[in-house]
Parts: C-alpha cells; sequence; structure tokens
C-alpha cells in the first residue's frame, strides 16, 4: 500500500511551494501541490512538478573521502576538526572560512553561522545567497534601518499597478507569475509594466514593456522620484511623519533631465512619461525586482531608487503596495535571518551593534564573539588565492560554477592547504578539488525549516532514508564544532532543538526595544515543531499572529523609527569597446536550476533547453556573420566559452544573453562565469553578472 504523502516544500526557487510527497509501492515518488500551502495553493511549476524524477540515489556522495580513498566518518571529522583547530592556533581566526548555501535549511545554516561566529570567533562565514539578494538586504538596511520584506504575496494579486523590474517572473519564480496572471484575469484593469532589457516570457502578461538598458535602473526610478515631485504625486504627511531624507533626494533626482533619463535609460521620453503617470495616479503600486536588480555594481541604489519612490508616495506597509524584493535561493531569506551572511549576527542582528553582540554572545555562551564583518563571497574567495584563508568549508554549493571569474575561485582552491566540501552528489567542479568529501543528505531526507521571500516559515519533512553514510547538514557541523571542544554548545538531539533555540534567542531580551518585532519566532517554541503550519514572521510571543505586512504604522527599524531616502544617482556604466561591443547578461532558464546538479537528472526537463546557448539580436548576428544555430564564442580577455547562437528579436541590440547553469559535467566549454569577472557592488558586495562587455564571434 502506498505510504500517506508528506507535506513539505519545493527545494528550488525563494518562492517555497508547499508540496505533497508520496511514496508509490514501486519505490517511486509522486509530487503535487499543496493546495493548503499559502505560497501556492497547489500549484506548481515545471521545475516544481518533476521533483520525482530528481530524487533517486544513482550520483549520490554515499561515504566521506580523504584525498580521494574512502574512509569513515570519525577519520573525516577528526581530521577536519583538527585541521581547523591547528589552522586558528597558528594563523588566527580570521584565517579559516565557512562558504554556505541558500540551500541549507535554517537549523544548519544557524548552527554553521554559531560555530564560525561565537565559537571560532570570526566572521568568515559567507553564503551563495550573497549572489541572489545581498543588494536588497543593503537596500532594506539603509532604508528601513533593518533588512526587512514589507508585504506579501497576496499583495502582488492585490495591487492595480505591478511593476516587475529586472525579473523574468515567467521563468525564474512561476508560481508568482502564475498568480499574478490569474489576479490580471480576474481584474482586467490590473495594470502589469515589466523593465528589463530582455522581451523576456514575462512580457505576455505586462501591458507596457520598458526596455531598459542594462543598469539603467537608478536613472529610471531617480527619474520618477522627480517626476512625482513635480506633479504632486507625493503623501506628504507621510513623507513629514515618517521619514528623512526627502529633500535631499529629491534635489539629486531633479538634477537630471527627462531626456538625460531617456539617454541613460534606452527607453524614450514619452514612453517613460507614460509609466510615470501610470506609477502618480495609481495608489495600489507594488515594485518587484530581482536579479536585474541585485546582480549589479549599483544594486544596492538600484533597491533604494525604488524604495524612495515608495516612501515618497506612502505606498508601503498597506495592501496592494510597497516595494517587494524576490529571492531566487529557496532559503536565501532564512539565511538572512540566522545570520548566514559574513555581516549579520542570528535573529537579524547587527555585527556592528555592541549590544547586539553582547547579547547574542552571552545567549551562546560562547567563549568568543566577532567582533566585525567578515569576508564576503568574493573577497574569500580572493583571500583564499592569496593564502590568507588557509582552510575552507563549502557547504552545498558549486562555486567554481556559480561565482564570477571562476578561474580565479578554481586557481584558489587549487592552491589552498585544506579544502573541506560537503554536498549530496559524488561530482561537481567544485568537489573535484576537495580534500575531504563529507556526503550530506538531500531534500527528501532532511528535516528542518525554510524561509521564502514573503518572510513565510515552512517546514521541509524527510520522506526518503539517507543513502550511504549521508547525514544531515546539522548534525555534521555539530560534530565537528564537538570535537574542536564545542560539545556542550553543540549537543542537539534534532533539528527541533535548533529551532527552538534560534526561536528563544529571537526573543532574548529584546521585549520593548526596536529589535521586538525582529523576534521573528518568538513565540514558537520546540512543541511546535512537528506540526508547524507555514507561518509568516514576526511572530511575537503573546500576540496572535496576524500581522503580515511590516511598516502599516509608518513604525521603522532606525533609531527614530524613521525611513531614510537615500539620494541616487546613475554612476557612469561600464563602457563597451571596439574590442569588446556587446554587454553580457546571465540568468536562468525554465526548467534549469543553478548548475543543474538536481534538474540535470531530469530528460523531461533537460528537453526544454537542451545546451547552453547564446541570445543574440538579429543585427548584431548580420554584423558578426552568426547564423541561427551556429557556436558562437563569447570572449574577455583569456576566458572564452562556446554556445549555440539563437538569434532573436527579443534580445536587444548590443546586448547577448546567455544562462549560467551549464557547468563542466554537462558542458565544460560553456561555464559562463568563466567571463564575468568578479566586480561587486560596493556597497552589499554581490557580483554584477548582468553587465559584462564581452566579444562575439563565429566559432
Ligand atoms: Fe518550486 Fe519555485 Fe516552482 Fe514553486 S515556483 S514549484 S518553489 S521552483
Amino acid at each position: 500500500m502506498d505510504a500517506p504523502a508528506t507535506r513539505t516544500t519545493c527545494p528550488y526557487c525563494g518562492v517555497g511551494c508547499g508540496v505533497l510527497v508520496a511514496r508509490n509501492a514501486d519505490g517511486t515518488v509522486t509530487v503535487r501541490g499543496d493546495t493548503e500551502h499559502p505560497a501556492n495553493f497547489g500549484r506548481l511549476c515545471s521545475k516544481g512538478s518533476a521533483l520525482g524524477e530528481t530524487v533517486g540515489f544513482e550520483d549520490r556522495l554515499l561515504a566521506p573521502q580523504i584525498n580521494g580513498r574512502r574512509a569513515n566518518w570519525n577519520e573525516a571529522l577528526d581530521l577536519v576538526a583538527a585541521t581547523f583547530s591547528r589552522t586558528i592556533a597558528e594563523h588566527g581566526p580570521d584565517s579559516v572560512a565557512f562558504y554556505v548555501s541558500g540551500q541549507l535549511l535554517n537549523e544548519d545554516y544557524y548552527v554553521a553561522n554559531k560555530l564560525m561566529k561565537g565559537f571560532i570567533g570570526s566572521a568568515n562565514i559567507d553564503t551563495n545567497s550573497r549572489l541572489c539578494m545581498a543588494s536588497s538586504v543593503a537596500g532594506h538596511r539603509r532604508a528601513f534601518g533593518a533588512d526587512t520584506v514589507p508585504g506579501t504575496y497576496e499583495d502582488l494579486e492585490l495591487g492595480d499597478l505591478v511593476v516587475l523590474v529586472g525579473s523574468n517572473l515567467a521563468w525564474c519564480h512561476p508560481v508568482l507569475y502564475q498568480r499574478i496572471a490569474a489576479a490580471k484575469q480576474k481584474r482586467p484593469q490590473m495594470r502589469i509594466v515589466l523593465i528589463d532589457p530582455r522581451r523576456t516570457m514575462t512580457a505576455d502578461i505586462a501591458d507596457i514593456h520598458l526596455a531598459v538598458r542594462p543598469d539603467g535602473d537608478v536613472a529610471l526610478f531617480t527619474g520618477l522620484l522627480a517626476w512625482l515631485a513635480d506633479h504632486d504625486a507625493l503623501d506628504r504627511a507621510f513623507i513629514a511623519a515618517h521619514t528623512n531624507g526627502f529633500d535631499d533626494a529629491v534635489a539629486v533626482a531633479k538634477a537630471l533631465s527627462l531626456d538625460e533619463i531617456a539617454d541613460q535609460t534606452g527607453v524614450p521620453a514619452d514612453e517613460l512619461r507614460a509609466f510615470y503617470t501610470l506609477f502618480a495616479h495609481t495608489e495600489k503600486a507594488v515594485t518587484v525586482y530581482s536579479q536585474g536588480v541585485n546582480q549589479s555594481s549599483a544594486g544596492t541604489d538600484k533597491v533604494n531608487a525604488i524604495i524612495n519612490c515608495h516612501l515618497a508616495t506612502g505606498r508601503i506597509g498597506k495592501p496592494g503596495t510597497g516595494p517587494f524584493s524576490v529571492t531566487g535561493q529557496p532559503n536565501a531569506m532564512g539565511g538572512r535571518e540566522v545570520g548566514g551572511l559574513a555581516n549579520m549576527l542570528a535573529a537579524h542582528m547587527e555585527i556592528e551593534n555592541p549590544e547586539h553582540r553582547d547579547r547574542v554572545q552571552r545567549f551562546w555562551g560562547a567563549p568568543r564573539i566577532a567582533s566585525q564583518a567578515g569576508l564576503k563571497a568574493v573577497e574569500m574567495f580572493r583571500a583564499v588565492a592569496g593564502g590568507r584563508v588557509k582552510a575552507i568549508w563549502i557547504m552545498g554549493t558549486n562555486p567554481v560554477v556559480s561565482m564570477p571569474e571562476v578561474g580565479l575561485v578554481e586557481a584558489a582552491l587549487k592552491t589552498c592547504p585544506f579544502v573541506v566540501v560537503s554536498d549530496v552528489v559524488s561530482e561537481t567542479d567544485t568537489l573535484r578539488l576537495a580534500h575531504i568529501k563529507l556526503p550530506a543528505a538531500a531534500w527528501g531526507e532532511k528535516d528542518g525549516t525554510v524561509t521564502n521571500s514573503e518572510r513565510r516559515v515552512s517546514r521541509q519533512r524527510p520522506f526518503l532514508p539517507s543513502p550511504g553514510e549521508a547525514r544531515p547538514d546539522w548534525e555534521i557541523v555539530c560534530d565537528v564544532a564537538q570535537r574542536m571542544g564545542f560539545g556542550k554548545a553543540f549537543s542537539y538531539a534534532s533539528a527541533a532543538e535548533i529551532f527552538a533555540e534560534h526561536a528563544a534567542l529571537s526573543a532574548f531580551e529584546n521585549e520593548g526595544t526596536r529589535d521586538f518585532d525582529i523576534g521573528a519566532y518568538a513565540g514558537l517554541d520546540i512543541a511546535q515543531f512537528e506540526k508547524l503550519a507555514p507561518f509568516q514572521w514576526p511572530s511575537p510571543s503573546g500576540q496572535a499572529r496576524q500581522r503580515s505586512r511590516f511598516f502599516a504604522d509608518g513604525q521603522f527599524f532606525t533609531a527614530d523609527s524613521k525611513a531614510r531616502f537615500v539620494a541616487t544617482l546613475p554612476k557612469p556604466e561600464t563602457r563597451t569597446s571596439d574590442a569588446y561591443p556587446l554587454v553580457l547578461n546571465t540568468g536562468r532558464v525554465r526548467d534549469h536550476w543553478h548548475t543543474m546538479t538536481r534538474t540535470g537528472r531530469s530528460p523531461r526537463l533537460s528537453q526544454h533547453l537542451a545546451e547552453p546557448f547564446a541570445e543574440i539580436h538579429p543585427r548584431d548576428a548580420r554584423r558578426l556573420g552568426i547564423c541561427d544555430a551556429d557556436i558562437a564564442c563569447l570572449s574577455i580577455g583569456a576566458g572564452s566559452v562556446l554556445v549555440r547562437a539563437f538569434i532573436t528579436p527579443t534580445q536587444a541590440r548590443g546586448s547577448v544573453f546567455v544562462p549560467m547553469h551549464w557547468n563542466g559535467q554537462f558542458a565544460s566549454a560553456a561555464r559562463i562565469n568563466c567571463v564575468v569577472p568578479s566586480t561587486t557592488d560596493a556597497v552589499s558586495g554581490q557580483p554584477a553578472f548582468k553587465h559584462v562587455p564581452v566579444q562575439l564571434s563565429r566559432f
């Protein structure tokens, strides 16, 4: 007889859809959407629907390995703990680092962060979520005083105007796209504006597509702020009561004329006027943004330019309004909550704040606490390359494909004295460089929680036994911590105990402080873990869980409770040249996820787009002598990749789009991040994957 279905969540994107998984008598599993989950109400996209095809045990890492030979867990863990301890003793806490992943569950993230920041005493832990939404985190902190997504998915359905910026929602967050499309069908008067250099599938539901020049977003939204001020479309009462910095931001914005904005954005002035007028006159306006905003050398300014327009109109904290960042990774949001970023502490506390550091250290009973931000992702691999970091532990991610300037990352790991990689699969470009390989439990085998883009915490529940000797990440981290002499603080018997500790930390000594609302899980404890229904934080103790939006009361997390405008002006863009005349923009396709370690196993998913490709505008292709289906060579300096030419008028002239998924296993010549330099946003440290001048030729 088939077993009853297990209620869990999809492990792919930040929408965080609920799924029901049934194990069949023949050993296969059937996955369907959970109609009771508030993220998706039963919907699934192609990736979520194909989850059952990706849970087989072939290609799994089944046992620990030391320098390529099979080892037992004790040997491997002893060696990891001894080498990290010796390195710290000889070279100090900052000579070691953890590079973790938005695929980890909150409980995995929490213990890794606790070990590094509270017991090793360094903040050298960063996550691949740095590549995903760090600019949103930085923008939120500048404007709101804390990293807080104000709204909910429901706002995307309630808005009369939905502005989608730098987001191919139809492919990258398909269930959110479906929800907006269904809302528009019910209320045809709803308007949708797509702001994106490419005419993606998302344009199908857009009333207006503004084909903004890559990185033209700051100019576009700075121009909108000036327009709102010039056309009496401000909420002056909200600005006066609840914000600071408006006059400076508007003065800077007004320095640009509409014609200059048209010139900088590549959007004709009459199209800008039409969009600005629509925004000015639509009270219920929500602006959704994703990697086209975040993955930029001006990512944080883009986020603040968008938030400025919502603060100026008071369109925040109310149904159908607000700036809304959607995260790519399934648990990028959870990593932000439990301190997975090098510049944050657990429970959203701040590493720069001595009171927060003291509170976290006392709660943990930690011998020390990191006193300053650690190395962010790009800095971390540079430090490995430069020999400052001598031991690194990479958990659940494949930076030799996903990081920018992968040549440097690869070279850094080759020369690093000690590289530990824990992963679920046996072969990745990163695992090849590991001295120690640790087999981790995969989706379907792990127990814990994840948090989606609307701050909704959901359970992931196991429905399969782990193959071989694979173990949950939190257990592996705790075993190493115990061997490093920190046994008492890492003696958890279950993920539930870790969840309860994080909940207690979020409530610890913060009642009545400005951190209270960030007491995300304060009302929760271990007894609720097993049956925990999806909930949105904050869930403060003693209060009904009813407040799903932040800032409805105009109270922000700054010292004076006021939001901050940030004056933004477009920076000079990275210029193309005769040598590198096209702008490369990288991104995702509909049916693959990250470096394809899971979706690459599904023939059905691989059918959609079977090989790496470059989208090229017909006029660029003609000028370069490239025909459809030719092999094209993209190059920058020493790096080059080979991809299939796909000639399409949906690609803007002067630019080329290449997906980021293909890796050494599937197409070694097509690792696109070979040609993406590690330029980062100065505030957030997020790499700029969307604007790289390149050369393109027929191969
Ligand atoms: Fe999974 Fe995202 Fe698709 Fe939902 S939208 S099923 S979370 S990949």
